[in-house]
């Protein structure tokens, strides 16, 4: 259900229909408008009745909400969402452009490559200190140290940090050391991860599972959402297919229809999306021509040497010559890059 406040309805109005809902055993969730404030409920089990709604004080009009997804719908918000992630846009005119190595494996290399990342246009850094890695004898990251030296890494360059929690406890270390939480594609239903990062402070960089539907994924955002954390923002990478030319096959048919659907902002990630350096600038130019808010990419200066998904990272300078294809693309889709 969805509550429409009144363009003229007053602060207490408000209040008094969110004591309303909660005197109920239900949950109230205000999302401000620039016309009017709405009011997502959640909580309930069975259909509610509007009427119960309508005859409060301030309220234009109550809503049955179609979707399973309610607070991540543009049922319930109409405008597109802009993500602070350490005070650069996400969503919005602008575009974002996510870059760095798979993994944190030095210092020296971590900060080396991120100097090269913010030089050519980078908005926020990224790099994994906790892998979630398909064989238990690969590179399992640095752990704490690895984020110690993200920390680093944002006071020299002043690249805000993403980086992947794959539980509970590096979900809580993450968050003393970064900006953006990123929950990986192998714990996109990993629900109590989910329910814990719906609780963190930090926004939530939400992948799309290795296999998993539009709704699964947008149900997904909902798990977060429905604890509290709007600041979500999600990132299409790529699902399983028959195709062998690729590590996966990059499902950009999604960007427009998550557009369609949710007010969310998702970015698209070309790297393990194809899996192949020579394929991640075509998609990622082609991530942006359909209207993605932005892309990530995987940085190294030596990919040869990398500990990991050294076969997806694009060279320093390669790098570079994206950003200068984005920002040349970006006013044809209406956006911007500076
Ligand atoms: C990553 O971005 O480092 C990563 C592991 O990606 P995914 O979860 O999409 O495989
Ligand atoms: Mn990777």
């Amino acid at each position: 259900m969805l509550i429409v406040m009144e363009s003229a309805a007053t602060e207490e109005q408000i209040r008094g229909v969110i004591d309303r809902i909660q005197a109920l055993g239900l949950r109230a969730h205000p999302i401000p408008g620039a016309e009017r404030t709405a009011i997502g409920i959640t909580g309930n089990h069975g259909p509610l009745d509007p009427a119960e709604f309508e005859i409060l004080s301030g309220v234009q009009q109550a809503i049955r909400v179609t979707k399973p997804y309610k607070l991540v719908s543009r049922e319930v918000k109409a405008s597109g969402s802009v993500i602070q992630v350490g005070g650069r846009p996400v969503g919005g005119p602008r575009l974002t452009i996510i870059a760095g190595p798979c993994a944190v494996e030095t210092e020296d290399r971590t900060l080396a490559i991120a100097r090269q990342v913010a030089a050519a246009g980078a908005d926020l850094f990224r790099a994994g200190a906790f892998k979630p890695r398909t064989s238990p004898y690969s590179f399992q990251g640095l752990g704490l140290e690895g984020l110690r030296i993200l920390a680093r890494v944002r006071r020299e360059t002043g690249l805000p940090i993403v980086t992947e929690a794959v539980d509970e406890e590096s979900m809580a270390m993450v968050e003393d050391h970064a900006d953006a939480v990123q929950i990986g594609a192998r714990n996109m239903q990993n629900f109590s991860l989910l329910k814990r990062a719906g609780k963190s402070k930090l926004p939530v960089f939400l992948k799309r599972g290795l296999s998993a539907t539009l709704d699964e994924f947008l149900m997904a955002a909902e798990y977060i959402v429905s604890e509290g954390n709007y600041q979500v923002f999600l990132c299409e990478r790529g699902v399983r297919t028959f195709a062998d030319h690729s590590r996966n096959t990059l499902d950009l048919a999604i960007v427009p229809s998550v557009k369609h659907l949710s007010h969310l902002p998702i970015l698209v990630d070309p790297s393990h999306g194809t899996g192949r350096r020579d394929k991640v600038i075509p998609l990622a130019r082609a991530a942006i021509a359909v209207g993605a808010d932005g892309v990530m990419v995987e940085v190294h200066d030596d990919p040869s040497r990398a500990l990991s998904d050294g076969p997806q990272a694009i060279l320093p300078d390669q790098f570079a010559a994206l950003v200068g294809d984005i920002r040349a693309m970006a006013g044809l889709v209406g956006r911007l890059h500076d």
